[in-house]
């Protein structure tokens, strides 16, 4: 059995006090409830030390939503994955279209983060997706086989089975277009053949795929009812504690 994950990712939303009030509210909805999929809670970087105690640890995991390329040094700005997993964090979000989008972050540039992460212990939830455009000329298959293959195979089967993929289409993000249920299962099924393809079925069928784009309180159920879909990664949505709740409870 594959894990299932329904993770938020706030982006740069929240001050200080707003973001630990968001994750006490999130946490007291868990309370003591058991759900069928694991928590976690992308926090901005200011937030991360004290969300990981203000939160049921048992019940929620705190992840970063970037970190630096360089072990440590003179990189004015920069969080090392090492700082990130002093924090108590144990994810971090790689390769978010955003930061591809805003930031150029390159193929090798996601490889040394993905390197890092995993030399910390912290688990990569390694975003994937294609442009409107490339889906609408028949390229997003090959474009997100590409930024699997350049970023992450040259890992071991072993590392490579530590890492969480979320499937976000760009399009999709942020924008209220939900890929439809079938689009997402269709990509998800084809992710876990191209990771099979080199790995083996065994690390493809314990490989935890996300999908991200739009997902909310409203469509996460038919979304997650895929075979190939394992959770969620929420942008919009996990700012809300009722909304994120209920797409955890999705499950
Ligand atoms: C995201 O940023 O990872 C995301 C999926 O955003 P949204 O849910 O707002 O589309």
């Amino acid at each position: 059995m594959r894990k299932k994950i329904v993770a938020g990712n706030w982006k740069m939303n929240k001050n200080y006090a707003e973001g630990i009030e968001l994750a006490k509210e999130v946490s007291n909805l868990v309370g003591n409830k058991t759900f069928h999929c694991e928590i976690i809670l992308g926090t901005p970087f200011i937030h991360l030390a004290e969300a990981v105690k203000v939160v049921n640890s048992q019940k929620i995991s705190v992840a970063a939503q970037n970190c630096a390329n360089k072990p440590s040094g003179a990189y004015t700005g920069e969080v090392s994955a090492e700082m990130i997993k002093s924090t108590g964090a144990s994810h971090v979000i790689i390769g978010h279209s955003e930061r591809r989008a805003y930031y150029a972050e390159t193929y090798q540039t996601l490889k040394e983060k993905v390197d890092l992460a995993l030399q910390n212990n912290l688990i990569p939830i390694f975003c994937i997706g294609e442009k409107l455009s490339e889906r609408e000329t028949s390229i997003h298959f090959d474009i997100v086989k590409a930024q699997i293959q350049e970023s992450l195979f040259h890992l071991s089967e072993e590392n490579f089975g530590r890492i969480v993929l979320a499937y976000e289409p760009v399009w999709a993000i942020g924008t209220g277009v939900t890929a439809t249920p079938d689009q997402a299962q269709e990509m998800h099924f084809f992710i876990r053949n191209v990771i099979s393809d080199k790995y083996g079925k065994g690390i493809a069928d314990v490989t935890t795929i996300l999908y991200g784009g739009s997902c909310n309180p409203s469509n996460a159920k038919e979304l997650f009812s895929n075979p190939d879909v394992d959770g969620g990664l929420i942008g919009g949505a996990s700012l809300k504690a009722d909304d994120f709740l209920k797409i955890v409870d999705a499950f």
